[in-house]
């Protein structure tokens, strides 16, 4: 009987010292996903460990995360919509990579801890190449044919056709790289033809009055 009762007596005290542990270290955040992209081709994103099919190296594991970052003040990203802290501007949605780091040291871990002075890993939010496709000017966004700089044409006014070119991270290209930027801009009536012929359908709710028409 007194034995059953030191038994029972250490439980409890194991069940007070887990029960205290739990309460010490937060529930873990539900984490996204792990991606696994190549260092030389960030555009290579694979749901599953492997090789670049590009230059066959060992894809490397990231966490990547959509966030709210403002379109000029590109340090300032937030976790949900709303304005630049800074200047007001609407926050436009990015991609970015997620690591949590500690102040003792640089390395970067994929998720959240303690660091070695107990205290918890610091979450830091980056723009990942190919993160920001948000046009700047009203245009349309693409990712040019070399899969690393990015354009947008816009359209302003009547007979005026505007083209920037963007770096990986959506960046404005600076003006000594720009002059190596080939580019023609082809419009053609055949093309105009196509894109008529080409145009969807009309609005599912004209369809449906037809057909009870
Ligand atoms: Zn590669
Ligand atoms: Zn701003
Ligand atoms: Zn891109």
């Amino acid at each position: 009987m007194r034995a059953f009762g030191t038994v029972v007596c250490v439980l409890m005290l194991l069940t007070a010292a887990l029960s205290g542990q739990q309460r010490r270290v937060p529930a873990p955040p539900k984490l996204p996903p792990l991606s696994y992209t190549c260092v030389h081709h960030p555009d290579v994103l694979e749901d599953k460990p492997g090789v670049c099919p590009l230059c066959k190296l060992t894809l490397t594991p990231v966490r990547l995360d959509s966030s709210w970052m403002c379109p000029v003040h590109t340090a300032v990203i937030e976790t949900n919509r709303g304005t630049c802290r800074l200047c007001q501007r609407q926050l436009v949605p990015v991609t970015v990579s997620l690591t949590w780091s500690c102040r003792a040291d640089n390395a970067s871990h994929l998720e959240p801890g303690l660091c070695s002075d107990g205290s918890p890993r610091i979450e830091q939010r980056a723009l990942r190449p190919h993160g920001n496709h948000n046009p700047r000017h009203g245009g349309q966004f693409f990712m040019a044919p070399d899969n690393w700089h990015h354009i947008e044409g816009a359209y302003p006014i009547a007979r005026t056709f505007r083209l920037y070119v963007y770096d990986d991270y959506g960046r404005p290209l600076p003006a000594d790289k720009l002059k190596d930027v080939e580019a023609r801009v082809t419009s053609t009536i055949d093309d105009a033809v196509e894109f008529a012929q080409n145009a969807p359908d009309p609005a599912p709710e004209e369809a449906v009055t037809d057909l009870y028409a």
